[in-house]
């Protein structure tokens, strides 16, 4: 058998695996979402918990359209009074404006969270719509980004023993893993820098930055990382180098001389991440826009502080609406 005749024997049933369990998992979501007023339902019951509230004025006194299901009638005196406000399941939401089906909505969202590599619009324009399909895959691709949006998360502040680095996103430092320590410091051309904070075994905060600077390096620690965490582990970027003097248990290790691990002075689960946000960015996306690219951070960071989460899609659906 020749090389690329054993590469294809090798790949073909992994495609087939992939391909399988995605659609498994989509068949388990079309019964969980049969219809367009299932996915209505459980889009309420996400966003008002407690019921129903004005997105508006956030006033509790609203009444049901009997005619029009789910939508309802705010009448404060915020809303008009009398003539009132008027609303639906999916105002204020990154649903609204748009005449796609929710349920379609739901399906492209479930598959971003069970993609743990990431998915591109035109892999998920193909899986929903087939190969032939004539409809529009901008419609996909734009689906995507809003979701992407909603995985925003929250504010989280790191404990524990936390990793901090940066890495570089774009041109051909995604081929270089090994060496992006030689060249990228300070950053360069054409690429992107992205700090980041791990708490090990637990979550991640990352951000793009606009520039490197001491005083964006220091913020985002301040922003992301509380005082009593047991340890800061970060390379000796300069960056860094007060966190000590600002009462951080502040360690390094010497990427510069090749030192990569000192007893528990490491930045390893960062690097496992940003291989996967790197991999994925690649595979899925081929090339990121730096107006895009905080996006991704926001969908690779979500997808990881929520892979164990069993009821993430349902925690997504708290999240899309502003
Ligand atoms: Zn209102």
């Amino acid at each position: 058998m020749s090389t690329s005749g054993a590469i294809r024997w090798v790949l073909t049933p992994v495609f087939f695996c992939v391909r399988f369990t995605t659609m498994k998992t989509i068949d388990a979501f079309d019964r969980q979402f049969p219809s367009e007023e299932s996915c209505k339902q459980f889009l309420a019951d996400m966003r008002w918990p407690q019921g129903v509230r004005c997105p508006r004025c956030n006033s509790e006194k609203v009444y049901a359209l009997k005619a029009r299901p789910f939508h309802w009638l705010c009448k404060s005196k915020e809303c008009g009074g009398r003539n009132g406000y008027r609303f639906s399941v999916i105002t204020h939401t990154i649903f609204q404006d748009t005449k796609i089906p929710l349920k379609l909505w739901f399906k492209v969202g479930y598959l971003m969270l069970v993609s743990k590599k990431g998915i591109s619009a035109l892999q998920i324009h193909r899986v929903i719509f087939g190969e032939d399909s004539g409809s529009d895959y901008h419609t996909s691709w734009y689906m995507c980004h809003r979701w992407r949006a909603a995985m925003k998360g929250d504010a989280l502040k790191l404990t524990g023993e936390v990793e901090v680095d940066e890495t570089y996103i774009g041109g051909k430092e995604q081929n270089k893993h090994k060496s992006k320590r030689l060249n990228a410091r300070g950053g360069s051309v054409g690429k992107i820098p992205v700090i980041g904070a791990i708490a090990r075994k637990g979550m991640v905060v990352a951000k793009v930055l606009e520039r490197v600077s001491h005083v964006d390096m220091e913020q985002f620690v301040h922003e992301t990382v509380k005082d009593d965490v047991s340890l800061v582990a970060t390379d000796e970027a300069g960056g860094y180098r007060l966190l000590k003097r600002q009462g951080y248990p502040h360690e390094t290790v010497g990427h510069y001389k090749g030192e990569y691990v000192r007893g528990n002075v490491h930045t390893a689960n960062l690097d496992s991440f940003w291989s996967l946000l790197k991999r994925g960015i690649m595979g899925s996306y081929h090339k990121v826009s730096k107006d895009y690219l905080p996006l991704y951070v926001n969908e690779f960071s979500w997808r990881f502080n929520n892979r164990k989460n069993p009821n993430a899609f349902a925690d997504l659906l708290t999240t899309c609406s502003h």
